[in-house]
C-alpha cells in the first residue's frame, strides 16, 4: 500500500486534527443529511500523485509475478477484513453520503461479493488461449494469446457509492495483476481510505494507492498511469477521453444513463410496480442504472399507476444513522438537489402532474420520492439524467411506441421490460438500444459481476464491467506465434 504520506491520509471528525505536513488546506467532508463533519482530507498535489504512481510501478511486477492464484489469497484476506470491519465501513459510507443504513450495507455486501467473484475467477479469465492457426500456408503451428496487465491502472470514481464504485473497478484491476491508483470523488473520499487501510492492515503488497482530490488530482492521475477507467458525468468523461487520446493512454468510460422501463399490458403489475419503484428509488435514485422513465401500454396504465403510487407512498425517507428505519435518504449534495428540483419544477411548469412527492425538504438535501405524469420528450425530466428519486411515467399506445420512445435518448446504459410473455420479453429486449436489458427485473446488472454490461451512446465507451471482458480490459493482449520448426 502506498497510502502513506500526505496524499492519502484522512482524519475523521472524531479523531480531530487534519493531516499534517501538506501545504494544502484540509478539506471538510460533511454528511448531507445532517451537516455534521464526517472527516477531512488533504488533496494530493501533482508531485505526490507522480511519486505514488512511481511507487506503484515499482511494486507491480512482483504482484503480477505471483499470478492470479497468489493474488486470490490477498483478495480473500481483504474480503475477511471487510466482513470484520463491515460496521465501520457502513458508518463511514453513511457519514459522508447521508444514505440509509440499508443502502450502506448493500455497498458492503457488494464489496464482499466482488472480492470473492474476482478472486475466484481471475485465473480462468486470464488463462492463455490457443486459437487454431488460420492457414497452413503460414508456418505458424502454435498461437498463444496472452493477457498481460497494465502496470498501473488509474481509477476515477464519483460519489454515489463511496465504497462500491471504486470496488467495481479496483478489484478486477488488482485481480488482473495491475497496481491501482484510485481517486474517489472529493465529495465522498473517506470510505476508500478505510478500505486502503484494510489493505495495509492485512499486509498486502503495496499495489493500491488512494488519493484524495478533485479534478486537478484526477488529471494528475491520468498523466501518470497506463490505463484510465473513469465513472462519472458525460462532460467530464468526454474531457478525460480527449486527454487520454492525446497521450495515447487507453481508457474506458462509464457515464450517465436515462434508463427506460417498458410495462407491457400482459405484465404482472404488482411485480412491475414494486420492481420499478425499487429500480428508480434505490440509493435515492443516485445510480447510473436506475430507472429514470417509464412507458406503460394504455390498457394497464391506470392500474399500474395506482399500484406504483400506493407503493411509493409507503416508503419512508429520513436521516437513518444506524436505525435501519428508512428506505430513502437525502441527495448526496446540494448540486444534485438543485438538478432534481429543476427537473420537477420545469416539468410542472410545462404541464406535468405530481401524483406523489414533488418537494425538497430539510434540514439536509432531501427530495421526496416523486411520481410524475403528463410528461413528454420535451421535458428535462425525461431527456436529461436526473439522478434522483423521480419516476416520470408516460402512457403509450402500444409496444412499438414504447420501444421508439425508449430509444429516443442520447443514453444507452440499461433498460427493463415487464411482460408475462417470455419470448415477447426476449424479442423486445433485443430492440432496445442499451448495454443491458433486464426482463421483469431492475438494476440486477449492478449486483451480478458476471454480466458484462457497459453503456452505449453517450453512456460510455470501452467499458465492460463483469465477466471475462471486465477483467481483460485491464490487460494488453499479446499474440505469440511459433513456427512448426
Ligand atoms: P460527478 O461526480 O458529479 O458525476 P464528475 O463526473 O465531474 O461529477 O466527477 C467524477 C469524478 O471525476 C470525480 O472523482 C471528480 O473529482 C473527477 N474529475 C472531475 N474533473 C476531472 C478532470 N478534469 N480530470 C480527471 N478527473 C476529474
Amino acid at each position: 500500500m502506498t497510502n502513506t504520506g500526505t496524499t492519502t491520509k484522512a482524519t475523521t471528525g472524531a479523531e480531530g486534527s487534519a493531516t499534517a505536513g501538506s501545504p494544502n488546506t484540509p478539506v471538510e467532508v460533511r454528511n448531507p443529511a445532517s451537516g455534521e463533519l464526517a472527516g477531512t482530507v488533504v488533496f494530493a498535489s501533482r508531485e505526490e500523485v507522480a511519486a505514488d504512481v512511481a511507487a506503484l510501478r515499482a511494486a507491480q511486477p512482483a504482484w503480477e509475478a505471483i499470478g492470479p492464484r497468489g493474488r486470490k489469497e490477498w483478495l480473500l484476506k481483504l474480503q475477511d477484513w471487510v466482513v470484520d470491519n463491515a460496521e465501520e465501513l457502513a458508518d463511514t459510507i453513511q457519514a459522508e453520503s447521508g444514505k440509509t443504513r440499508i443502502d450502506a450495507r448493500v455497498e458492503v455486501a457488494f464489496t464482499v461479493d466482488q472480492l470473492g467473484y474476482w478472486a475466484r475467477n481471475a485465473a480462468k479469465f486470464l488463462a492463455e488461449q490457443h486459437p487454431a492457426p488460420h492457414t497452413p500456408l503460414m508456418r505458424v503451428k502454435r498461437l498463444a494469446t496472452v493477457y498481460k496487465p497494465y502496470a498501473v491502472v488509474g481509477i476515477i470514481t464519483p460519489w454515489n457509492f463511496p465504497l462500491g464504485m471504486g470496488i467495481a473497478d479496483v478489484v478486477p484491476a488488482l485481480a488482473a495483476g495491475a497496481a491501482v491508483m484510485h481517486k474517489p470523488s472529493e465529495v465522498t473520499p473517506l470510505t476508500p481510505l478505510v478500505l486502503a487501510r484494510g489493505w495495509a492492515e492485512i499486509g498486502a503488497p503495496p499495489v493500491l494507492s488512494v488519493v484524495s482530490g478533485a479534478g486537478e488530482t484526477g488529471a494528475a492521475v491520468i498523466e501518470n498511469v497506463d490505463y484510465v477507467q473513469f465513472t462519472g458525468s458525460v462532460p467530464t468523461g468526454r474531457r478525460i477521453g480527449v486527454k487520454c487520446a492525446e497521450q495515447m493512454t487507453p481508457y474506458s468510460l462509464e457515464l450517465g444513463g436515462k434508463d427506460p422501463a417498458i410495462v407491457l399490458s400482459d405484465a404482472d403489475l404488482d411485480r412491475a410496480a414494486y420492481g420499478i419503484a425499487y429500480g428508480a428509488l434505490v440509493n435515492t435514485g443516485q445510480l447510473c442504472i436506475s430507472i429514470e422513465r417509464v412507458y406503460v401500454e394504455a390498457p394497464v396504465y391506470d392500474e399500474f399507476l395506482a399500484k406504483l403510487v400506493a407503493h411509493v407512498k409507503e416508503l419512508r425517507q429520513g436521516r437513518d444513522d444506524r436505525s435501519n428505519s428508512f428506505d430513502l435518504g437525502p441527495l448526496a449534495n446540494q448540486a444534485q438537489l438543485d438538478i432534481v428540483t429543476r427537473h420537477v419544477e420545469e416539468a410542472v411548469a410545462a404541464g406535468a402532474k405530481v401524483l406523489t412527492g414533488g418537494k425538497a425538504f430539510g434540514p439536509g438535501t432531501f427530495f421526496e420520492p416523486t411520481v410524475l405524469v403528463d410528461v413528454d420528450h420535451t421535458m428535462s425530466c425525461i431527456v436529461e439524467e436526473t439522478f434522483g428519486p423521480t419516476i416520470p411515467v408516460m402512457k403509450v399506445a402500444d409496444e412499438a411506441e414504447a420501444i421508439r420512445l425508449a430509444n429516443d435518448s442520447i443514453f444507452g446504459l440499461s433498460a427493463s421490460v415487464w411482460t408475462g410473455n417470455r419470448s415477447r420479453g426476449q424479442r423486445v429486449a433485443r430492440l432496445i438500444n442499451a448495454g443491458a436489458v433486464n426482463i421483469n427485473d431492475s438494476v440486477i446488472n449492478l449486483f451480478n459481476p458476471s454480466i458484462p454490461h457497459g453503456g452505449w451512446g453517450q453512456s460510455g465507451t470501452g467499458y465492460r464491467w463483469g465477466g471475462a471482458s471486465g477483467l481483460r480490459k485491464y490487460c494488453r493482449v499479446q499474440a505469440i506465434t511459433a513456427p512448426s520448426m
